[in-house]
């Protein structure tokens, strides 16, 4: 089967002011690779979005995204930012990560509201799908997958199907220094692509599935070649410019 280019996305969550995000970013593109084999992808904080921009110097080996939108496209929603307002700032823009559907309630309905409004913002969604550590126990990862991808992925369009990525984080591995089991995110991969091809009509090949939960430069070799998995979505590493260009590099080998 073709696997699509890696995506290696670094998630910075609520850190950094505008100064430090810009230092992070200038950071980041001094360590990189000079042509690497994956796209690489920033998610600062709204509030860097501009400034990382600014420092990344339009360099064509890394993309921008958003952590998170609102639903609808203006109103009055007092402190949400839309989909509409981040065209033009950015490329991508996350969507159910499970810090969004654990702290801030999110259901798959309204996941669904966000990716849709990301699509029609011309923007491309990522789409965060995981388990929690009782749905692991309890025996549901493979159930909760489904219904998390078919929540966020059925019914678009070919074309929109084809613009969104899905990344699997395992709740449970997010941000606790032990990422999952490589058999685990084996399967993990086949039943999300599943879901894309039934969404794609057979012809989603090229959406990425992406793991993210405790990557390091360490692990990230072993991860990336967990067969279904074209790239990593990570946290805390990525806060740290050698770390994440090391992961990076670990998408040539
Ligand atoms: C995340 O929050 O998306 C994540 C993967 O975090 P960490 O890499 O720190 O586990």
């Amino acid at each position: 089967m073709r696997t699509p280019r890696p995506l290696i996305a670094g998630n910075w969550k609520m850190n950094l002011s505008v100064t430090e995000g810009a230092a992070l970013a200038t950071d980041i593109l001094s360590r990189l690779p000079g042509l690497p084999s994956a796209e690489v992808l920033l998610l600062p904080p709204f509030t860097c979005l501009s400034a990382v921009g600014a420092a990344l110097l339009a360099d064509s080996r890394v993309a921008l995204g958003a952590q998170n939108c609102h639903w609808a496209e203006s109103g009055a929603v007092t402190g949400e930012i839309s989909a509409s307002m981040l065209s033009g700032l950015c490329q991508y823009v996350l969507v159910g990560h499970s810090e969004r559907r654990h702290l801030f309630h999110e259901t798959d309905a309204i996941v669904r509201t966000k990716l849709e409004s990301v699509l029609k913002a011309d923007l491309c969604p990522i789409l965060a799908v995981g388990e929690t550590d009782e749905e692991r126990r309890a025996g549901l990862t493979a159930e909760v997958l489904t219904r998390q991808a078919r929540a966020g992925l059925l019914g678009l369009t070919h074309e929109e199907v084809c613009r969104c990525t899905v990344a699997y984080e395992p709740v449970w591995a997010i941000g606790s220094g032990a990422a999952a089991d490589f058999t685990d995110i084996g399967e993990a991969a086949r039943i999300l692509r599943l879901v894309i091809e039934q969404a794609a009509r057979g012809e989603g090949y090229g959406v990425r599935i992406l793991y993210g939960g405790s990557v390091t430069a360490e692990s990230a070799p072993s991860l990336l070649g967990v067969e279904g998995i074209a790239g990593a979505l990570v946290g805390g590493a990525s806060l740290r410019a050698a770390d994440f260009c090391g992961i990076v590099a670990a998408s040539d080998r």
